[in-house]
């Protein structure tokens, strides 16, 4: 792409993003860019608390720019984290996914075929993950009371997803190949049920955590999955867990997890927050998160009961389902 092709595409994404790229680069691509012109450009866009999908495109687009010294490029990293952490992407582009098409990415990446073989007690958090809490989160999704919803922010720093607690909302983010997707999915289902389990741990062990049945389902589903943040570490757990000897007090699986949580630690992007605490103070939240998970664990046991037992839980006239009525009138569909 030359120069004049370079401003006509970022110019049709977003004119503002456009113009203050040409002022700070004389419209050249070679131009080298520092962190105050690529602050010039992008913050603008992030003060409007709304990036649009074509929006986050042209980001992507002046983000992979070779003409970023080092400076600016830390400075996007920097304030691309920051629209993620406060939603701007999702204010820009989300969309709820609420019909059963709608959440097929979630049936699929959450069938037998994936999270059949979870089983493993982690010497971090002390938890037990076995499929039916899987089942019981699937089960809440469809009752309303962990709302899905899809978002584009152009794969910028290939975040795929993510679960807060605090809102019970699942964020899946466009463009992940779809075995990627269904590993984020597990991975974020399983922050959710920790979150319903109310587990009071810290980030490093919760993340382990979740990076170990991510790769059991993906690896259970294509054992060349290659996609996987920490190889080795979560392949060798995975092998453990298939072992049958993914248990308290097993040494190997111990050092394993060890290992793991090490590589986790040493990540940029969890440097800053491996060591703080997980788990809410809101007692009543909790409480009532621990009786609707206890709910939906007895009622959603098994895979094979799935379709029928959503129905059904449907039909029982509870909130949930007067919530998925209410928003399926809202969507129109
Ligand atoms: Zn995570």
């Amino acid at each position: 792409m030359d120069d004049r092709e370079f401003f006509t595409k970022l110019a049709s994404l977003d004119r503002g993003i456009a113009d203050r790229w040409k002022r700070a680069t004389g419209g050249r691509l070679s131009a080298r860019v520092g962190e105050k012109a690529v602050e010039a450009i992008v913050i603008p866009v992030l003060l409007t608390k709304k990036v649009t999908a074509s929006q986050a495109q042209a980001l992507a687009m002046v983000f992979h720019t070779e003409g970023l010294n080092t400076e600016a490029r830390i400075f996007m990293v920097t304030a691309i984290i920051a629209a993620y952490d406060n939603d701007i992407f999702f204010a820009g582009s989300a969309k709820p996914l609420i019909t059963r098409d709608d959440l097929q990415p979630i049936d699929a990446a959450l069938g037998m075929a994936n999270v059949g073989k979870i089983h493993f007690t982690s010497p971090g958090t002390g938890m037990t993950y076995a499929p039916d809490l899987y089942n019981a989160i699937r089960g809440l999704i469809y009752a309303g009371k962990i709302r899905v919803f899809e978002a584009d922010a152009a794969l910028l720093l290939t975040r795929l997803g993510n679960y807060r607690g605090d809102l019970n909302r699942i964020v899946l983010y466009k463009g992940a190949a779809p075995a990627a997707r269904a590993e984020m999915i597990v991975h974020e289902v399983t922050h959710a049920i920790q979150d319903w389990r109310n587990l009071d741990s810290t980030v490093k062990f919760i993340e382990a955590d979740a990076y170990i049945a991510g790769a059991v389902a993906a690896l259970g589903a294509n054992p060349d999955y290659s996609f996987l943040e920490y190889k080795a570490e979560q392949t060798a757990a995975k092998e453990l867990i298939l072992d049958g000897s993914a248990a308290r007090m097993d040494r190997a699986w111990t050092e394993a997890y060890a290992n793991l949580v090490k590589r986790i630690e040493a990540t940029p992007t969890y440097r800053a927050t491996s060591n703080l605490k997980f788990g809410g103070a809101d007692k009543k939240g909790r409480a009532d998160k621990a009786t609707l998970f206890k709910d939906a664990l007895a009622y959603f046991k098994a895979d094979n009961i799935f379709a029928a037992a959503v129905d059904d839980f449907y039909q029982m006239g509870s909130d949930a389902s007067k919530y998925v009525k209410r928003l399926l009138a809202l969507g129109g569909k």
